[in-house]
C-alpha cells in the first residue's frame, strides 16, 4: 500500500498502541447473516481487514447470529464468499452463537452481582417506561427484585417456562441518563425461533448490545470499529466490560458509506429481491458484492474505491460515478479489447474480391506491451454501427458518410460511393470502396483521413445478447422522500435493456466473468447465463462518465 496520511482511526490505534494501552492489532469483520453484502460493508471489510494488514495484526470474520429470525445459512456462505472474493482471509472463524453459553453464564454474574433483573414489561410498556430526552425513565416493577429471585426467574427463562415475549433480562444501570441506552437496556427475550446452527437449543436470545463487545472480549478484540449509529452505545459497550471485569476493546466509529441511486440497508435490498424488481441479490444493478461481481467489476476496483473514499466521522453521500471511475481506472489496464457491434448496419466493400478473406493483426491492449496481438479475419462484407454512418452528415462528423472516407481499425481506408434503403427510406446497407494501398501497418498511400471505426467481418460474426443496466433509481437519493412514500416509487423501470450485437469469434470463447473492452463502447463481462449457444455479455460501464457534468 501507497504512503499516504494516516486515518482518524489509524491515528487512535497508534496512539492507544504507544500508550502500551494495547499491544497488538486485532480487528472484526461482524456481518449479521440476515442478507448478502453490499458495498457498503465492503468499505468495512477493507477497513478491518486493511487495518489487520497494514499494522501487522489479524482480522477475524465474525458471525453476529444472535437474531435466529432472520437469519439463514445461505447468507453465511454468500458472505463467507464475498470477503473472499474481494480478497480477505480471516485470521479465524466465528459465530456469536458459539458464545450464547458464556454470555448465559454472564448474565449470571450480572444478576449475582445485582447489575440485571428480570422484567414483566411488554415491549409497549418497557419503551413508555423509559421515557425520552427531555423526560426521565420509570422504573420496572421488576425493578427491586432480590438476585435470587431473578436468577431463579431467569433459570426459568431459559428452561422455556415462560411464553415468547412475556419477560426480559435488563441490565440495572440508570433510568434517569441522558443516554437512552443505559435506561436498563434489554439483554435477554424470550423467543422460540430455530436458529440455523443451534437449532432449539435456546429459547432466550441475547440482544446485539449484550452479544456484541462480549464477543469482541473474547476473541480479544483490541479495536472494534463500526459505524457511527453506535457511537451512543459506546457507553453501554464500556459498562458491560466493566462490570464483567473481562478484556476490554476499545470501540471507534466512523462514518458509513452511502451511495447515489441506490440503496443500501438490506431490508429493502431483500424488499426489491422479494418483490420482484430484480431478478435476485446477484442481479447486475443491485449494490450487492455479488451484483457488483456479477455486473463485471473487480476486487481490485472496489478495494481502490474504498481506499479513495477513505475513512471519516462525518456522514456523506458517494457519487456512484467513483466506484465507476475506479474500475475504469483498472479495467483499462488488464482488459483485453474486442470488436463487437451493439447496433449493426450492412457495409459491403465493391471492389473487394469475391470471397477473399484476409487475416489482420489486431492489438489486445495498448496499456500492456505483454498482452499481444490476435488475428481478426476481414472480408467484403461487414458491420459497421449505425451511428456511425450518417448519409447527410455535418462537417464536424468525422465518420463514415456519403462521399465521405473513414479508416477501419486495423483495416484499410474506405469510400462510401452509395447506400441502400428499404421501402420506409431507411438505409440498410453502405456500399464502399477500399483503398488496397492503405492497409493499417503498411500505408503506402500517404492518405489521411479523420475518423477511424470498428467493424466486423459478417460471415465470421457471432451473435451475443447484451444487457445493458442503467441507474436502478431514478433520484439521488432514493430514501429521501419527503412526499412520505416508499423507496420504490423512485425505481427506474427502464433500468435493463437488452440487445443483440454482432461480435468478432473469439468472444464466444470467453467464461463467466471475463471482462473486456469493446473498443469504443465500454467495458462488459460474461454473464453467468451465459451458454456456447447463447453468449450474454454484460455492460459494466461505458468508457467515460457519462453522468460527470
Ligand atoms: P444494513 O443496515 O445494511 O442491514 P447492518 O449494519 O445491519 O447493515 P451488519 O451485517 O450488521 O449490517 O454489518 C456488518 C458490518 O458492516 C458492521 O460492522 C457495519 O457497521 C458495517 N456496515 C454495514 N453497512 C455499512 C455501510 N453502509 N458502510 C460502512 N459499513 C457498513
Ligand atoms: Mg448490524
Ligand atoms: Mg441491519
Amino acid at each position: 500500500p501507497e504512503a499516504r496520511p494516516l486515518n482518524f482511526v489509524e491515528t487512535a490505534i497508534q496512539e492507544d498502541l504507544a500508550a502500551g494501552r494495547f499491544t497488538t492489532v486485532q480487528t472484526r469483520f461482524p456481518p449479521e447473516p440476515n442478507g448478502y453484502l453490499h458495498i457498503g460493508h465492503a468499505k468495512a471489510i477493507c477497513l478491518n481487514f486493511g487495518l489487520a494488514q497494514r499494522m501487522n495484526g489479524k482480522c477475524n470474520l465474525r458471525f453476529d447470529d444472535t437474531n435466529p429470525s432472520k437469519e439463514e445459512t445461505e447468507y453465511v456462505d454468500a458472505i463467507m464468499d464475498d470477503v473472499r472474493w474481494l480478497g480477505f482471509q480471516w485470521d479465524s472463524l466465528h459465530y456469536a452463537s458459539d458464545y450464547f453459553e458464556q454470555l448465559y453464564d454472564w448474565a449470571e454474574k450480572l444478576i449475582a452481582d445485582s447489575k440485571a433483573y428480570v422484567c414483566d414489561l411488554t415491549p409497549e410498556q418497557t419503551r413508555e417506561y423509559r421515557g425520552t430526552i427531555t423526560e426521565a425513565g420509570k422504573p420496572s416493577p421488576g425493578r427491586d427484585r432480590t438476585p435470587e429471585e431473578n436468577l431463579e426467574l431467569f433459570r426459568g427463562m431459559r428452561a422455556g417456562k415462560f411464553p415468547d415475549g412475556s419477560k426480559t433480562l435488563r441490565a440495572k444501570i440508570d433510568m434517569a441518563s441522558p443516554n437512552l441506552n443505559l435506561r436498563d437496556p434489554v439483554m435477554y427475550r424470550i423467543s422460540r425461533a430455530h436458529h440455523h446452527r443451534t437449532g432449539d437449543t435456546w429459547c432466550i436470545y441475547p440482544m446485539y448490545d449484550w452479544a456484541h463487545g462480549q464477543s469482541d472480549s473474547i476473541e480479544g478484540i483490541s479495536f472494534s470499529i463500526c459505524t457511527l449509529e453506535f457511537e451512543n452505545h459506546r457507553p453501554l459497550y464500556d459498562w458491560f466490560c466493566k462490570s464483567l471485569e473481562i478484556h476490554h476493546p476499545r470501540q471507534i466509529e466512523f462514518a458509513r458509506l452511502n451511495m447515489t441511486y441506490t440503496v443500501m440497508s438490506k431490508r429493502k435490498l431483500l424488499q426489491l429481491v422479494n418483490e420482484g424488481h430484480v431478478s435476485g441479490w446477484d442481479d447486475p444493478r443491485m449494490p450487492t458484492i455479488c451484483g457488483l461481481r456479477r455486473r463485471g467489476f473487480t476486487p481490485e476496483s472496489i478495494r481502490d474505491f474504498c481506499d479513495d473514499i477513505g475513512v471519516a466521522k462525518f456522514i456523506s453521500m458517494i457519487d456512484t460515478g467513483r466506484l465507476e471511475n475506479a474500475l475504469r481506472k483498472h479495467l483499462n489496464k488488464v482488459a483485453p479489447r474486442r470488436n463487437a457491434v451493439l447496433d449493426p448496419l450492412k457495409l459491403t466493400i465493391t471492389n473487394w474480391p469475391e470471397g477473399k478473406v484476409e487475416m489482420v493483426d489486431a492489438i489486445n491492449n495498448p496499456e500492456d506491451a505483454t498482452a499481444g496481438t490476435r488475428q481478426l479475419p476481414f472480408s467484403g462484407s461487414l458491420y459497421i454501427e449505425q451511428d456511425d454512418f450518417q448519409e447527410e452528415a455535418p462537417k464536424k462528423f468525422f465518420r463514415l458518410k456519403k462521399g465521405g472516407a473513414v479508416r477501419l481499425r486495423y483495416g484499410y481506408i474506405l469510400d462510401c460511393h452509395d447506400v441502400v434503403k428499404d421501402d420506409a427510406g431507411n438505409v440498410i446497407e453502405v456500399l464502399c470502396t477500399y483503398d488496397p494501398e492503405t492497409k493499417s501497418g503498411a500505408d503506402t498511400s500517404g492518405r489521411k483521413v479523420k475518423g477511424t471505426i470498428h467493424w466486423v467481418s459478417a460471415p465470421h460474426a457471432k451473435e451475443i445478447e447484451v444487457r445493458q443496466y442503467d441507474r436502478l433509481f431514478k433520484v439521488e437519493n432514493p430514501e429521501k422522500n419527503d412526499a412520505g412514500g416508499s423507496f420504490l416509487d423512485h425505481l427506474n423501470e427502464d433500468s435493463l435493456k437488452t440487445i443483440t450485437a454482432v461480435v468478432e469469434p473469439s468472444l464466444v470463447e470467453l467464461k463467466p466473468e471475463d471482462r473486456v473492452q469493446f473498443e469504443r463502447k465500454g467495458y462488459f463481462c460474461v454473464d453467468k447465463d451465459s451458454t456456447a449457444e447463447k453468449p450474454v455479455f454484460n455492460q459494466i460501464v461505458g468508457l467515460r462518465d457519462s453522468w460527470a457534468k
